[in-house]
């Protein structure tokens, strides 16, 4: 499944974004969504191949680096104040709150389980019965299918005890708002989450923006393929969406997913580091399922609390500056001392910065 695409090089590739790039008359500059891209890219040091005239910018898709750090605030005093047990996903354990994170409060003796899947949240509930088992719900809608699979399960199964703190989030609004920035020329899309939503969804950008997109697998030759069609389209000025992912990409996504998102949630405004509260652009649970939102029944003060003003994530998952322009990088801010959440998760920026040179 993973394989590219045969008779094509690396070479080739880059030799047509070459010439679509000369034939350019100023740079272009593409922001990849995705922050599995942004890894990728990193990883196989692809920004090295482009001509200067080409610029890829890191987009919202890292969805622990979107995520605001009163969610990892309102965790915390939330097991505290009904003494729960929080379930998480690995990549949100160090992610810095003002309380501080998921590992310092487990560290002082809470009660943090991490999971490999959804799934395992209901035999954790039942180990913990009658205490509240709250699942710390981050993601995109790759994510979300299998958290609504896993609170379905919990409603056939009458689980009185789980709950889900929902920041989930969905990936056009945020894109509506960058599609309006002059200087943003077209968009990398999702892989995973253009899994689940296809790409007939996504016509908006060409039509109301004059944007071209272009969703594209992650093996390195996926993503110099759809970089190649981006200039194309960005050069011709033939704004469009390419599908480069057919062989797990379909025009109208994961329908058996999306039956299941639309029956648990319904979208809702949400917040993101960066870009504010976007209407629409997150989900909450809905109908029957209202019942597991630990938001609402079981409610913490959450103090207000502020980013470490010197911690520059709101800009670099905006497009609007890169890793090494902030004064914290590589010194006060590593991932073994994250300042921020770009330099914990494994889809940051900043970690891909790191890891493997800019
Ligand atoms: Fe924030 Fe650290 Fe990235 Fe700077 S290097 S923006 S402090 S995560």
């Amino acid at each position: 499944m993973n394989a590219p695409m045969e008779g094509i090089t690396a070479r080739a590739l880059t030799r047509e974004i070459q010439e679509w790039c000369d034939k350019a008359p100023s740079p272009v500059t593409f922001m990849e969504v995705c922050g599995t891209h942004t890894m990728a890219i990193h990883q196989a040091g692809l920004k090295k191949l482009f001509p200067e005239k080409l610029r890829l910018v890191s987009g919202p898709g890292c969805p622990v680096c979107v995520t605001e750090q009163t969610f990892i605030d309102e965790a915390i005093l939330m097991a505290k104040r009904h003494n729960a047990t929080l379930i998480t996903f690995g990549d949100l354990i160090r992610v810095p709150g003002s309380l501080g994170s998921l590992a310092n409060y487990r560290a002082a003796g809470g009660d943090v389980r991490v999971v490999y899947s959804p799934m395992d949240s209901l035999s954790v509930a039942a180990n913990v019965a009658p205490r509240p088992a709250v699942f710390l719900g981050v993601g995109f809608e790759t994510t979300v299918p299998t958290i609504a699979i896993t609170l379905k399960a919990a409603l056939q199964n009458d689980v009185s005890n789980l709950y889900c703190l929902c920041a989930f989030k969905t990936i056009h609004e945020p894109l509506r708002v960058l599609a309006q920035r002059p200087q943003l020329n077209g968009f990398l899309l999702p892989g995973h989450v253009s899994a689940i939503i296809g790409t007939d969804c996504y016509q908006y950008l060409p039509r109301e923006f004059g944007k071209p997109g272009v969703v594209a697998g992650f093996e390195p030759l996926d993503i110099l393929l759809a970089m190649r069609d981006l200039v194309r389209l960005a050069v011709q000025e033939s704004p469009d969406i390419i599908n480069d992912y057919k062989r797990v990409v379909r025009p109208k996504g994961n329908e058996t997913a999306l039956a299941i998102l639309a029956e648990v949630f319904d979208p809702c405004d949400a917040s993101w580091r960066g870009l504010g509260v976007i209407p629409k652009s997150g989900l909450a649970l809905k109908g029957p399922y209202e019942r597991f939102d630990a938001h609402a029944k079981l409610p913490v003060d959450v103090p207000v609390s502020h980013d470490d003003p010197r911690c520059k994530c709101a800009a670099i998952i905006t497009g609007a500056m890169t890793p090494n322009k902030c004064g914290l990088f590589g010194k006060d801010c590593t991932p073994d001392n994250p300042v921020g959440p770009c330099m914990v998760s494994s889809e940051g920026t900043c970690a891909a910065y790191y890891k493997y040179g800019a």
